[in-house]
């Protein structure tokens, strides 16, 4: 079987996940800390709209950019936030589609891509898989912004650099200070940035600001996944200035060849989520950040998150990946932090799951 597949294939290495699934199958009842996506439901209204929009025959390809009243309703958005006159908007199926479209339409082979290390685990598959070069700079012990290795690692290979703020799976969330200094860097140079900010919403002490607010040559990627906890929807958007006008059609024509466009119904009803007021879950996020950073902080070194719903949380001995078996063993599953980083010295806790369950994941990590 080994030779029929590409050899693109040998280019994406899952073991580390594989491995932590394999050992949680036998787990009766365990504290899941290692969920990606929010504990609540789609919110009733917002499953109405869809299933109205099905009723009602919406059911047949949209646009291969997008409905037009989302993307209206998208452009409006950004329109206000950033101040884009004429914004480029393409929904997508996931920040993840739009991901792949981005990378798609930018990285040819040996061009350098900058990225914060820890990061968000996509990005450097497919952009080793389409033959580009990930050049990760380390932000530990903090995750901060890490500027001036940033600014160090730029050279006339590179093609662009990306963010990812609130962050998975740091929690860490970019200050305006940092995102200011980054961007005069970027703007000396040209250089296009590409900010995931999947978790925008996530956000719990005060403002997340985006670097489209003072970078022009910024492409957005933001979702519905887990601001909504709508994760099989399988939507996102992507959004730039008129600057980036070109970058996005191209996307969009690839979209047209591969994914066509994102599920119709589901759009529909995304124009009334991004109405929807999500404060509540937002709040009821903050309390979980709260109990679990309280819960551990005089045992583990780990930074405050922030945003999103992940601490990356120091192993007190050893490798992450040793740590993570050890509390594997005792129920509780967490993720190690090498398959978010080059070095194995941390593991992610994501603490979507009930107040219960946090309590009790919080015991039985400060036992170990
Ligand atoms: N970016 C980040 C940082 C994420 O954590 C995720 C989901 N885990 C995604 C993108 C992809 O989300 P989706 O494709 O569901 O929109």
């Amino acid at each position: 079987m080994k030779e029929i597949l590409s050899d693109r294939t040998k280019l994406i290495d899952s073991s580390g996940i594989r491995k932590v699934f394999a050992l949680a199958a036998s787990l009766k009842d365990p504290v899941n800390f290692s969920i990606g996506q929010p504990d609540f439901d789609v919110p009733d209204e917002l499953k109405e709209e869809a299933i109205k929009a099905i009723r009602a025959g919406q059911n047949k390809y949209s646009q291969t950019a997008g409905d037009a009243i989302l993307k209206e309703r998208i452009a409006e958005e950004v329109r206000d936030e950033f101040g884009w006159s004429e914004p480029a908007v393409l929904v997508a199926s996931g920040v993840s589609g739009g991901l792949l479209l981005a990378f798609l339409a930018l990285i040819n082979p040996d061009d350098e891509v900058i990225i914060p290390d820890p990061y968000f685990v996509i990005y450097k598959h497919i952009i080793n898989m389409l033959g580009g070069r990930c050049v990760f700079v380390d932000s530990y012990p903090n995750f901060e912004l890490p500027i001036e290795k940033i600014a160090d690692a730029i050279t006339n290979k590179t093609k662009m650099i990306i963010l990812n703020s609130p962050c998975n799976p740091t929690g860490v969330v970019y200050s305006e200070q940092q995102i200011k200094a980054l961007a005069k860097i970027t703007a000396e140079k040209g250089i296009l940035i590409l900010t995931d900010e999947i978790y925008e919403r996530f956000c719990y002490d005060g403002e997340c600001p985006s670097i489209a607010d003072y970078y022009e040559k910024t492409l957005v990627l933001r979702g519905f996944s887990k601001s909504y906890a709508m994760t099989g929807w399988r939507l996102g958007y992507v959004a730039a200035s008129e600057s980036l006008k070109d970058v996005v059609e191209e996307m969009t024509k690839i979209q047209q060849y591969t994914f066509v466009c994102a599920p119709t119904p589901f759009q529909k009803a995304a124009v009334a989520a991004m109405d929807y007021e999500t404060s509540d879950f937002v709040d009821a996020y903050r309390k979980k950040r709260d109990l679990l950073y309280e819960g551990l902080k005089d045992k583990f070194e780990l930074v405050k998150p922030s945003g999103a719903f992940y601490a990356f949380v120091k192993a007190p001995s050893g490798s992450g990946t040793e740590f993570v078996e050890k509390a594997i063993a005792n129920n509780v599953l967490v993720i190690p932090g090498n398959v978010f980083s080059e070095k194995d010295t941390h593991f992610r806790i994501s603490y979507a799951t009930s107040d219960e369950k946090i309590q009790e994941g919080i015991e039985i990590l400060r036992r170990l």
